[in-house]
């Protein structure tokens, strides 16, 4: 067999969320090269009949994913492309595995600015750039120049520029390209700032985290995405008003709507609804299970449903068996 792709590897390993099944087949890689020799293996898989079909899926920090208790019948691939290069002229290259602390360590050690927003921010910067990342008023797209990754289905490297990436509100072309496309890489255009006023600001949003994240639990962050003003009844508006924020247009903090349900400590089995953030589920007993974790997010979308007449979309990613998304959350 391969020597690069392992087999029954447990997610919940990876996962911040210390929550998933076995992935039947998974592939860490640390380069381009590495993942395309992973790739050939898979092939050879495929080719010998021990698997039919095409599942594949890609995770770098895995704190954005509710994996399945279930696992993963297919592929992982697991990215760990771990590089920052100074290209000059306040341009970085960093490659998609390196996570966001160290992407701030560097910056802070060569008085980079343009990052300093994502101070606390958990994650790589591939998962960043996926779902467009956004924190106190920046976002991964401000400082993204350029974006490389590598289309598995045909073969092809892909450049492209910030506008190429059409970032949105927690979204990016990723997002529809993401059964095929792997970001391996991306360039971003910082300045030259002071070195202790952006230590200062980093350092700011993670004390920020600590005090209002259930940090000390596994979880995966915001489970819902705000819900945009839009949407939103009169009355609903007229009761919220005072909590309305720019996110960055306007919207009620889902959070808020949570803790005006009474849903504040819910709990199905292992899973509850942090007590010091309301938008997060915490794996209370760090044993809590993904059907633990669906039925408590079913719960308060029924219960923010019948209360306020708006649809709680989730905001994290949520693997299923068949390695599609569950379309109908
Ligand atoms: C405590 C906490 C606080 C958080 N706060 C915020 C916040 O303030 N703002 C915010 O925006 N998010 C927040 N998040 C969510 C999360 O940290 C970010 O979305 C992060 O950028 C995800 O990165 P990741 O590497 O963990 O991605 P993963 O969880 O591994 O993946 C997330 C998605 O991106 C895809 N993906 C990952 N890597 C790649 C790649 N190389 N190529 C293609 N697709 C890829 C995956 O397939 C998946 O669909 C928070 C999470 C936690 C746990």
């Amino acid at each position: 067999m391969s020597n690069l792709i392992q087999q029954n590897i447990l997610l919940k390993d990876y996962s911040n969320f210390k929550i998933g099944g076995p992935a039947r087949y998974f592939l860490e890689f640390k380069s381009l090269e590495e993942l395309k020799a992973g790739l050939a293996e898979w092939e050879e898989i495929k080719e010998s009949g021990d698997f039919v079909g095409e599942k594949v899926f890609i995770i770098s920090g895995a704190t954005n994913i509710l994996f399945n208790d279930a696992g993963f019948d297919g592929l992982i691939l697991h990215n760990t492309i771990s590089l920052i290069k100074d290209c000059g002229d306040g341009i970085l290259e960093i490659g998609a595995g390196t996570s966001i602390s160290e992407l701030n360590r560097y910056c802070t050690e060569n008085s980079f600015s343009g990052t300093e927003w994502s101070g606390g921010l958990p994650g790589s910067v591939g998962g960043a750039i996926f779902g467009n990342a956004g924190a106190f008023g920046g976002e991964i797209k401000d400082t993204v120049s350029e974006v490389i990754s590598f289309d598995y289905l045909s073969g092809e490297t892909i450049r492209r520029n910030n506008s190429d990436c059409e970032f949105n509100y927690r979204d990016s072309v990723f997002k529809s390209k993401e059964l095929s496309e792997i970001i391996i890489s991306a360039k971003f255009q910082l300045k030259n700032g002071n070195h202790d006023e952006i230590a200062a600001a980093i350092d700011k949003h993670i004390d920020y985290r600590k005090r209002k994240q259930p940090l000390e639990y596994p979880n995966i962050g915001s489970i819902f995405k705000n819900v945009p003003v839009g949407l939103a009844g009169s009355d609903l508006i007229e009761k919220t008003k005072e909590k309305i924020k720019n996110d960055p247009f306007p919207v009620i903090p889902t959070a808020y709507l949570i803790f005006l349900a009474g849903l504040v400590g819910y709990k199905v089995g292992g899973a509850q609804i942090s007590e010091k953030h309301p938008n997060m589920i915490i794996n209370a007993t760090g044993q809590a299970t993904a059907a633990d974790v669906k039925k408590l997010i079913a719960h308060a979308q029924k219960t923010i449903a019948e209360k306020f007449q708006v649809h709680l979309e989730p905001e994290v990613r949520i693997l299923s068996e068949d390695g599609q998304y569950l379309s109908h959350f």
